[in-house]
């Protein structure tokens, strides 16, 4: 069967997310027939290597068998029930596996339903406990420039990508935004971690004149993603962490993009050695089966909520399919996974073949600054090698990347100009050396 069928109905009802829909059908549409292991399959049996993990979600493969079996033994039992007075199993177990991996203080695991609301229920969840303990003044937040943190109204207020935000504005709350530690802006002769040094005295610059009003900085661990995947060095989180205790605000971990092995350790935090009040996780919770994410948080958030009700200090914040069985089955056969084997050392190796391929790319007249952080590798297009002089967005290379991808068996969705590499953990050596040759031709022919 042809994929036409289907992208002349999908294109009558749907609209999809982050697209221009008058880019279709110029942009061809894929229709899935199946996946497996890192590869999809369309309806005329082309394949694509899944190289961004699905948007960052698939950690094992599509189909995986363990994962299938969990999701199913779980139908066999019931499929979701509400998770207010009542409890099941699977979200106890994977509340338990959750607190026994995380750094350790982080002991109580509130569920929701996708990324976006993770944040909501941190940002909520910070205010009310400023509320709670007496301090009902501090509603404001911090954010790092450059940040993405989701797309609903709270998130999209603490994120600070414009192309997802500037619409919005007249609905969104104002956070102030400290300099970003990416390090691509360290001035010459500065390496990484003075980079973030500089960064950090911005972010004290501004704690310090909002020390009683502010109750958290949100950051994302290690590697800003959505905002053009910029990396900075460990000291900055171990920074952060000390400037929160200093003026004793909430540090919010979004490790909802890099958490679960995507930077080197299990959690990004875990390469600062700190423990965030809230940390975040989502995306790869269920190995990208189901959509689940978590906001854990520790003992003294926790007791701040623990009165009689009548003190109206209730976190009365719920989404319906909060604790979901079949997600939080999908999420255990994960954890499970990991825990059968080491990924992380695999994992090394992996990256290691991705750094070295990549290399190939390092004296590319239109490649600049590429990157790494464990199993995220990353690199610009650029007009000017020399200058750092990016293209004129409307010329919309990376788009042309992302065609030449599609026709050579690579799905490659860069962001902007941005491309980038976040396989599931089951790629092989030799397809990563398939995905970057792939990749590499495709600059070619974008920047020719
Ligand atoms: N935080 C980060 C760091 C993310 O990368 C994303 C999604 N790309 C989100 C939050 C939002 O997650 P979701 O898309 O599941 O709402």
């Amino acid at each position: 069967m042809p994929n036409s069928p289907l992208v002349e109905r999908d294109l009558k009802v749907l609209w999809h997310p982050c697209t221009q829909m008058h880019d279709h059908p110029a942009v061809p549409l894929i229709p899935v027939r199946r996946a497996h292991g890192v590869w999809l399959e369309d309806f005329e049996g082309r394949r694509y290597l899944d190289a961004i993990s699905s948007w960052w979600v698939n950690l094992f493969g599509h189909a995986h068998p363990a994962i299938n079996e969990a999701v199913r033994r779980q139908l066999s039992e019931f499929e979701h029930v509400l998770l207010a007075g009542f409890t099941h199993e699977p979200a106890i177990s994977l509340s338990e596996q959750l607190v026994a991996l995380a750094p350790p203080g982080l002991t109580r695991c509130f569920f929701g339903d996708n990324g976006s609301s993770a944040v909501e229920i941190a940002l909520k969840m910070s205010l009310h406990y400023w509320r709670n303990v007496g301090q009902p003044q501090r509603t404001e937040f911090v954010t790092v420039a450059h940040s993405y943190h989701g797309e609903t109204v709270g998130a999209l207020s603490v994120s600070d990508v414009g192309l997802y935000k500037a619409p919005y504005e007249p609905l969104l709350f104002k956070a102030y935004v400290a300099p970003s530690p990416d390090c691509r802006l360290r001035e010459t002769g500065m390496n990484c971690a003075q980079h973030a040094g500089r960064a950090l005295a911005g972010m004290k610059e501004i704690l310090a004149r909002h020390a009683k009003t502010v109750c958290a900085v949100i950051v994302e661990p290690l590697v800003q993603c959505a905002g053009g995947m910029r990396m900075h060095d460990p000291a900055y989180i171990k920074g952060l962490r000390a400037l929160c205790d200093e003026f004793g605000v909430h540090l919010i971990a979004d490790e909802i993009a890099v958490g679960f092995g995507r930077t080197g350790t299990l959690f990004a935090c875990e390469q600062a050695a700190i423990r965030p009040d809230f940390l975040l996780l989502g995306k790869g919770l269920t190995g990208g089966y189901l959509p689940l994410s978590v906001c854990l948080t520790t003992d003294t958030v926790y007791e701040a909520f623990f009165a009689d009700y009548s003190t109206g200090k209730a976190f009365l914040h719920s989404h319906s399919y909060t604790g979901n069985a079949l997600a939080c089955a999908a999420a255990l056969a994960t954890l499970e996974i990991f825990a059968q084997g080491d990924w992380i050392a695999s994992n090394r190796g992996l990256a290691a073949v991705m750094g070295d391929a990549l290399g190939a790319l390092r004296d590319h007249p239109h490649v600049a600054s590429i990157r790494q952080t464990g199993m995220i590798a990353a690199l610009d297009l650029v007009a000017d090698k020399a200058t750092g002089q990016a293209y004129p967005g409307r010329e919309r290379r990376g788009l042309a990347v992302y065609r030449y991808g599609l026709e050579h068996e690579a799905l490659l969705r860069p962001l902007g100009d941005t491309l980038y590499l976040m396989p599931p953990y089951v790629i092989q050596e030799d397809e990563i050396r398939k995905v970057v040759e792939v990749m590499a031709a495709a600059i070619d022919q974008a920047t020719a």
